[in-house]
């Protein structure tokens, strides 16, 4: 039986950085946080943050492990160890094999760690979390849950990419989409907020943060969504391309002599707002730099909602009926300028925005921005995709013990 005080632990591992979370039952919002950097080098550090205070430690150029065990060493201290009931893992990529979230044994785990030729950035440390939290807390359940997961109900239409076949039947190659628990975070929350019919509604989300996609809801679930094969694909993003014709990619190849690797950095790391302004990744920044004048800074804006605006339309072409473009993620949820520009962009689709309404969300506020007579509804949703890493994971550990 799990007792009132349980509480979940959230590990969300990088390749030098872990962010971690406790939640408490119920409650939305983490009891504590803490974000481990810098790991493996002599400036790994972890930074705690509880009731708004942050407390900043050395971990004398430890790695994962040291930053598990200074955090478990913190809620030993707190009395808290005992009543971690499950730990709840984000995993990237879930390949087709896993359409929701999942308890962790041997073979599940081993299949994690195959999907990394899928995510050879991120599954190999998405593994060593889950191996590392295994072996200090042997004892509990442990939960993975999927970026992937929540785009398992694209159609192949959807999915597929026009290529020839052997390429997904050998290779994998077909489009995943990411930002899923984000994604399915925010359509729920839009069926509560917006008095929607669970069983029939129809919704497009704008997850904009550093990374950017956008999904088609339909009923609950996703039908097509802005990123691919990797999160490179779709929409404009702080340092990634989005969409480019291909062909684009050869020209540069053959004239520059760029290698695989030099393009890979290249659309991921030197475009998108970066790439396209000369000057910055960082949506405010560019937004303080274009009301001065900067013509990079502008462009960038511009062709970032061109981009989102036309994916939204897109998009809704999946559904039935669109009743609400939702904005989530840091711009989405904070910046009133590029949501303006993006429904001034909606028109077509009947989109028009209450500027009062917009002005006034910002720093994780939610509601409708859009006037009583847009058809459809606008608004913004600030996601939560730990909590609903913590949920699943209560969740799958309520029902495995149930059943
Ligand atoms: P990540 O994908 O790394 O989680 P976030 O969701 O935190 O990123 O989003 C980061 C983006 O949100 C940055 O481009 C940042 O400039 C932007 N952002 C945050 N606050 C604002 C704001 N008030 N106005 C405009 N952009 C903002």
């Amino acid at each position: 039986m799990i007792d009132v005080r349980s509480f979940v632990l959230v590990v969300n591992c990088g390749s030098s950085s872990v962010k971690f979370g406790v939640f408490s039952g119920s409650g939305r919002e983490p009891i504590l946080s803490a974000l481990a950097e810098n790991l493996g080098q002599a400036t790994s550090r972890l930074v705690v943050k509880e009731n708004g205070e942050k407390t900043e430690m050395s971990l004398d150029g430890g790695s994962h492990d040291v930053a598990l065990q200074k955090l478990l060493g913190i809620l030993d201290d707190k009395d808290w160890l005992g009543s971690v009931v499950a730990v709840g893992h984000r995993i990237v990529h879930g390949g087709e094999q896993f359409c929701a979230a999942t308890r962790i044994d041997g073979s599940v785990l081993h299949d994690i760690n195959g999907l990394s030729r899928l995510a050879p950035l991120h599954n190999p440390a998405n593994v060593l979390g889950v191996r590392t939290a295994m072996a200090a807390l042997p004892s509990i359940p442990h939960v993975a849950v999927f970026d992937t997961a929540f785009h398992a109900t694209m159609p192949p239409a959807a999915y597929a990419y026009a290529i020839p076949q052997d390429c997904y039947r050998n290779l994998g190659i077909r489009r995943y989409g990411f930002h899923g628990t984000s994604h399915r975070y925010v359509a729920m929350e839009a069926v509560s907020l917006l008095g929607l019919d669970p069983q029939d509604h129809g919704i497009v989300i704008a997850h904009l943060g550093n990374g950017a996609s956008a999904t088609a809801v339909r009923n609950g679930q996703s039908l097509d969504t802005s990123m691919g094969f990797t999160p490179l694909e779709g929409l404009v993003m702080g340092t990634r391309s989005g969409d480019i014709d291909p062909g684009a990619l050869f020209h540069i190849a053959r004239e520059d002599g760029l290698s695989i690797d030099e393009l890979d950095t290249l659309l991921n790391r030197k475009s998108g707002l970066l790439g396209l302004s000369g000057l910055s990744n960082d949506c405010r920044t560019l937004e303080s730099a274009a009301r001065e004048g900067h013509e990079g800074a502008k462009l960038a804006l511009d062709v970032f909602v061109h981009r989102l605006a036309r994916y939204i339309g897109g998009l809704a072409t999946s559904l039935d009926r669109l009743d609400a473009v939702v904005f989530t993620g840091g711009i989405g949820e904070n910046s009133a300028t590029m949501r303006k520009a993006t429904i001034e962009h909606l028109k077509v689709l009947g989109l028009t925005l209450d500027e009062d309404a917009n002005s006034q969300m910002f720093g994780g506020r939610c509601g409708v921005i859009s006037t009583a007579a847009s058809k459809p509804v606008a608004a913004v949703i600030a996601t939560n995709e730990e909590w609903m890493i913590a949920h699943d994971t209560l969740s799958i550990v309520t029902s495995t013990e149930a059943a």
